[in-house]
């Protein structure tokens, strides 16, 4: 298309993705632009999308009323909205969220919270309460028929899902409370779940200073009259490397330093010898201790309220501490090798201690605690035989135990949780908050990161078919014709991943039950399985490695850890040696022994597979649902206020799906106004028939075939207009 000098435009840059520029001299050839930053570039028509030169510098609070719904009116419009502290906006009913990485204490309170109460969504400016409103009030509505409401909160680590989800629960607690002041009601217990389940779910990373380590459904039970009477949290695959293994400047989680620091409330750090954390080999790898603006012993507090709150005994709370004690004098005892081949000793004195400190910290036998951890039985034919560990060894079961031990304290604390909180068998309807892990792809990508995006690709198709199932709904109901559009399915990657009897999940689950497999021999097998499919690429550097296409781009997969990280040992010697402990705590810990007893004192059971039936069950809730959306986003990458990053946030909206849902969108009519609507606004552009006696429906028409608008349709209560026409409409009006 020829543009006209003077035209306004965006213009690509390596740089900031877009810039905004004007056409100067335009030919068959080539064009050339003025930048407003005052740069010539010549550039070819594929290099430029329209904009908007009339463009409000407010911008627009819902993306579906900019005037050219492109990717850089997108990205100019948040970026336009952030530097004005407007965090929130709205792609039709999806809300972005852009972190503002600094407290805005007055979009939040109490004030705030009753101003969005019963308002319909898109009459206040957008808002995370918005969003929670509209579910509430969507089966409240409903005295019938009520269908439960699900919030999905997604997006990269530290782009503020977790908070996000704790404003949309404070606001469910506030219309679904009761007004008692009740200490320990369901409400306070819900919201008091957080801080809790952080303390030992959630550790500094490179990338937030409280990354959750695990994914959470929190499902809130609602009883007839609206009123909260109970809630159900699921978690999802909790990071166990991180208790053995950090790396500076990352932390270990949260809790082990507030237990530590607890000196100053209480006696635990004393009674349990924390005197301090830099004595930790658990702690001690990185050599960050300390959060800036949060002190520990502080942090310990709110824990322990947190725990009294949801309704945890003094008494458990008491062992759950000498629990994380233990773990970190377990990971304490270091070895040396014995004078048998191969076996190994406790190293010294210092270490010996710490062995005996684990050991009355877990009510074990200090010789029981040494032997599990320097020998291993094995089942033979002939009868069972001990074999003594090496120093690698008997380390590497010391660090198995240690983490063993924390996943189970972890799902304990959830589970009583639950139980403390209760739920409501009678419920009439739920609303189920999801905060999970957003899309991830880094320089090296293991086994994490492949179920992160598994889940990933399950939760952007539920996306992908609710957005375009409810475009379609909106065509029907209106009973106006629209073609089709095909949006890219990944129902493909879904089937390589996770169909049986033959995807990667299946392959890595059969590589780890046969004793000589590796990962090199599991790749060999998934490119001997899928030779030719789109979605699969080799790498040709490295022959361990898989690259998957996923929905958000390409992430290569290193397998070195594969199979290792897949398997869920349940060592037979540790259930042993804990289900012995005098301490009914830990012993009820390892106590249920569900699995039958096997030749093996390994057990396989696969990471990947429970983590694939989580999901299908999630995915099952969903669906049963109805779904909101909100996405966040991390504008800098350096959490920093006022920073935003333009490829970045670009990066981040392709991966949550919202340059799709707007593609969706826009290959139809994506703005609609209803008759009424339409008329008040643009009637004013034909005021020699608006006085006659048509129906509004009529005068659209009208309207509409006067100013010659060739693409709308008219539906039953609605216009329905191609993207950009209502600015030309505006333009008109402007005029009159
Ligand atoms: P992860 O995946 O690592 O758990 P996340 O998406 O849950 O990351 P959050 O922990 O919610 O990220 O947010 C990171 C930080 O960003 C918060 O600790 C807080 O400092 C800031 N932040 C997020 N949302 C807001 C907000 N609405 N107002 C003020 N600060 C915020
Ligand atoms: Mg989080």
């Amino acid at each position: 298309m020829g543009y006209r000098k003077g035209t306004a435009v965006w213009v690509e840059d390596k740089d900031h993705a877009w810039v905004e520029a004007e056409i100067i001299e335009s030919s068959e050839k080539s064009i050339s632009v003025l930048t407003t930053d005052g740069r010539k570039i010549t550039t070819t028509n594929e290099k430029l999308l329209p904009r908007d030169g009339d463009a409000d510098h407010g911008g627009v609070d819902d993306m579906t009323k900019l005037a050219y719904l492109n990717e850089p009116g997108v990205l100019f419009n948040l970026a336009q909205r952030y530097s004005l502290n407007e965090i929130y906006t709205y792609t039709g009913s999806i809300l972005i969220a852009v972190n503002p990485f600094t407290r805005l204490p007055h979009l939040y309170n109490v004030h705030m919270m009753e101003q969005y109460k019963g308002v319909q969504l898109g009459e206040l400016s957008p808002h995370v309460f918005a969003i929670a409103d509209a579910s509430y009030r969507q089966v409240m509505a409903m005295m019938h028929d009520r269908r439960s409401q699900s919030v999905l909160v997604s997006g990269e680590s530290g782009a503020g899902k977790t908070e996000t989800t704790k404003l949309i629960m404070q606001y469910l607690t506030f219309v679904g409370g009761r007004v008692t002041g009740d200490f320990r009601s369901v409400e306070q217990q819900v919201l008091e779940s957080n801080p809790l389940l952080e303390a030992f779910g959630n550790a500094r990373t490179v990338r937030n200073d409280n990354s959750s380590r695990f994914g959470k459904f929190v499902e809130i039970q609602f009883d007839r009259t609206g009123r909260i009477s109970g809630a159900a949290i699921r978690t999802y695959l909790l990071e166990r490397s991180r208790v053995v293994q950090i790396m500076d400047p990352e932390r270990n989680y949260h809790c082990f330093y507030q237990l530590c620091a607890s000196g100053k409330v209480n006696q635990d750090a004393e009674k349990y010898k924390l005197d301090n954390p830099r004595n930790f080999h658990y702690l001690n790898q990185s050599k960050t201790y300390e959060l800036q603006g949060i002190s520990s012993s502080e942090a310990y507090q709110k824990t322990r309220r947190a725990m009294d709150i949801v309704g945890i005994t003094l008494i458990d709370q008491e062992a759950i501490f000498r629990t994380l004690a233990a773990v970190l004098h377990l990971g304490n005892i270091e070895f040396s090798p014995g004078e048998e081949h191969d076996s190994s000793i406790i190293k010294d004195e210092k270490a010996n201690f710490h062995l005996r400190m684990a050991a009355d910290l877990f009510m074990v036998d200090a010789n029981l605690l040494f032997t599990t951890l320097s020998t291993r039985t094995i089942q033979t034919r002939e009868g069972s035989i001990m074999k003594a560990l090496d120093c690698s060894a008997a380390s590497a079961g010391r660090d198995a135990l240690a983490k063993t031990v924390y996943a189970r304290l972890f799902d304990w604390l959830v589970e009583n949780i639950n139980k403390s909180i209760g739920q409501d068998p009678d419920s009439r309807f739920q609303i189920g908050v999801l905060d999970i892990y957003g899309f991830e792809c880094f320089k090296n990508n293991s086994f994490e990161q492949f179920c992160i995006n598994f889940a990933n690709e399950k939760l952007q198709q539920h996306f992908n078919e609710h957005v375009f199932k409810m475009e379609q709904e909106e065509y029907r109901r209106e009973e106006i014709n629209w073609s089709y559009i095909d949006f890219v399915d990944n129902q493909d990657v879904l089937d390589l991943i996770e169909k049986k009897p033959i995807g990667i999940i299946s392959l890595l689950d059969e590589a780890c039950m046969l004793p000589k497999s590796t990962h090199g021999t599991f790749t060999t097998k998934l490119f001997q399985n899928f030779q030719s499919h789109k979605r699969l690429q080799k790498n040709k550097f490295s022959q361990a490695d898989f690259t998957l296409s996923h929905y958000a781009g390409k992430v290569t997969y290193q397998t070195e850890l594969f199979l290792e990280k897949n398997r869920d040992y349940i060592v037979l010697e540790y259930q042993a040696l804990l289900s012995s402990s005098k301490c009914p705590f830990i012993s009820g810990l390892f106590g249920l022994q569900k699995e039958e007893p096997s030749r093996s004192s390994y057990k396989f059971s696969s990471v990947a597979s429970r983590f694939k039936q989580q999901l299908q069950a999630l995915m099952e809730t969903l669906n049963s649902t109805e779904p909101h959306y909100i996405r966040c986003i991390k504008p800098s990458s350096l959490n920093c206020p006022q920073m935003f990053e333009n490829q970045s946030v670009l990066h981040q909206l392709r991966c949550g799906g919202v340059l799709e849902a707007i593609r969706i969108s826009l290959a139809g009519y994506p703005t609609r106004r209803t008759y009424s609507e339409f008329v008040d606004r643009f009637g004013i552009l034909a005021q020699e028939i608006i006085y006659e006696r048509f129906g509004e429906k009529t005068l659209t028409e009208r309207i509409i075939k006067k100013l010659k608008l060739e693409n709308f349709q008219l539906g039953r209560t609605k216009v329905f207009l191609r993207a950009g026409q209502i600015a030309i409409l505006d333009a008109r009006r402007a005029e009159v």
